[in-house]
């Protein structure tokens, strides 16, 4: 079973998802695996360069991420053409992963599911919910960046009325870290008791 576990930015989805670590659950990070799938050496950088060409290079032969995300900011057919070379292989490094762990199920910790209309690739939607005012706070204080930044990346976001609705499952995250990790028991509870009853 994969859960995709989301939630806006500073609800709490790397908290949540280090607690589930420390059950006997596989967890990864789709941004760590999309990352690895077009390093250096890989056969997504190859298709990247052959795209893109050389130039998106930088001295050291890898990925210039600021030069790619000004490229595809303005380009929806470049923008696609990235996902469609990193999706499928960040597709086959969860199934690679799972395959070489013994855990009960796998949790993908995911920032953007709602907008990038990944949902198919998971069994089971966990949303990280939170109230606004948290978010805010939170991740202004994480970051030590102003709050004007974490509104725009907010509001850059889906709203949390658009994310709950593609949750299977919700996690709120208004109280104390303790408070936290005894949700995430919970439900790792109620996956265990799902996957034994399947
Ligand atoms: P996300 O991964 O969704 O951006 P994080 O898990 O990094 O969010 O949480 C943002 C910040 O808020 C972190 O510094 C984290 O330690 C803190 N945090 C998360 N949940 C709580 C909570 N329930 N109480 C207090 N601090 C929290």
């Amino acid at each position: 079973m994969i859960i995709g576990l989301t939630g806006g930015i500073g609800s709490g989805k790397s908290s949540a998802a280090n607690f589930f670590s420390a059950l006997n659950v596989l967890v990864l990070e789709a941004d760590e695996l999309a990352k690895e799938a077009i390093s250096k050496g890989t056969n997504g950088l190859i298709q990247v360069v052959d795209y893109f060409g050389e130039s998106i290079l930088n001295e050291y032969g890898e990925i210039d991420r600021d030069l790619m995300r000004e490229r595809i900011f303005s380009d929806h057919t470049m923008k696609s053409k990235l996902e469609s070379i990193i999706h499928p292989l960040v597709g086959n490094k969860i199934l690679e992963k799972m395959a070489e762990s013994t855990a009960l199920y796998t949790i993908v910790e995911v920032p953007l599911i709602f907008e990038t209309n990944s949902m198919k690739n998971y069994d089971r939607i966990l949303v990280i919910d939170c109230h606004q005012s948290l978010q805010l706070e939170r991740s202004t204080r994480r970051d030590k960046n102003s709050q004007e930044l974490i509104q725009k990346i907010i509001d850059s976001q889906c709203t949390r009325e658009e994310r709950l609705s593609i949750a299977n499952d919700v996690i709120a995250n208004n109280g104390s870290l303790e408070e936290l990790e005894s949700k995430i028991k919970e439900t790792h509870y109620f996956y265990s008791e799902l996957i034994k009853h399947d």
